[in-house]
């Protein structure tokens, strides 16, 4: 406990960098995709049509630090997949993995912190590759990563010793959450809890020196559709995946009445291929 507090200490510290202004630019770092029945991945979804879902890391250079929110699939995900149970595989099946340390190490970039919008085996694949790496997550979320189980977590994911730092949010409400945790100090790259799909999932506004504001929202909803809807996902994933429905359909209802409310801001649901190839994916950069 005393080191938890230790953590935490250290870790707001760093959110009070001085003189700290936006200057920040983002990239998806694409590792893999996935080709799915539209049905499958949100309520009322076709079952003629197929929708392709990504899996994708952001990276993200502000001038203090550079990030990495989510990870992708990694290098060892095959051996991962392993423990998934046979019944599962057909439908969380992946195809090529190109893994973020391999794209990011082929051009020099050195990440100094990761984020994880939650533990599942989808978004934590890739953390193995980068075992020297504080990663920054929600106490509920770090506790969900180590008593969770196939097919939401992979134990094998997690038996390195990952260097975890919990923290917890500062009730300084931020777009509608009555909580949020700014990292730099300076209001472009805030988090927020979006305790649903798993109990330490966290929501990730990044904000550019325009103006333009972009919502990282994990798997709240795989697709933009569950919030324009809003819809929850199909009832066999949401069974699979979504750890408290009832919270989960309340941030469903929560990004919906947002997205009304700010036109402007880009919702990027974590594996929604059609909003993310507007976005462009690395070397590409949002600036
Ligand atoms: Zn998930």
């Amino acid at each position: 406990m005393r080191l938890l507090s230790l953590a935490l200490v250290t870790l707001l510290s760093l959110t009070s960098l001085p003189g700290a202004a936006a200057g920040l630019r983002f990239s998806l770092v694409k590792t893999a995709e996935t080709e799915t029945l539209d049905a499958f991945t949100v309520e009322g979804g076709k079952w003629t049509e197929k929708v392709t879902l990504n899996h994708v890391a952001v990276l993200i250079e502000h001038h203090a630090a550079t990030l990495l929110f989510d990870t992708g699939l990694g290098r060892q995900i095959d051996s991962q997949f392993a423990e998934m149970p046979l019944w599962d595989k057909p439908l969380l099946q992946y195809g090529p993995v190109v893994p973020a340390r391999d794209q990011l190490d082929k051009d020099g970039i050195r990440i100094d912190r990761i984020l994880l919008s939650h533990a599942h085996w989808d978004h934590a694949s890739g953390l193995a590759d980068f075992p020297e790496v504080p990663v920054w997550a929600p106490y509920e979320e770090i506790e969900f990563s180590q008593i969770s189980t196939p097919p939401a977590v992979l134990p094998s994911q997690f038996k390195h010793p990952v260097k975890w730092l919990p923290f917890t949010f500062q009730s300084a409400a931020f777009m509608g959450f009555p909580a949020s945790l700014d990292m730099f100090g300076d209001g472009s790259v805030v988090l927020v809890p979006l305790t649903g799909h798993t109990p330490g999932s966290v929501g990730l506004f990044l904000t550019l020196e325009d103006g333009r504001r972009f919502f990282f929202t994990g798997d709240t909803s795989w697709r933009l559709e569950g919030f324009t809807g809003p819809h929850e996902k199909f009832w066999i994933s949401r069974n699979m995946v979504d750890n408290d429905r009832k919270a989960t359909r309340k941030v469903l209802e929560q990004v919906h009445q947002l997205m009304a409310k700010e036109p402007n801001l880009t919702v990027v649901p974590a594996h929604d291929a059609k909003v993310q190839q507007k976005l462009g994916f690395y070397p590409h950069w949002i600036e």
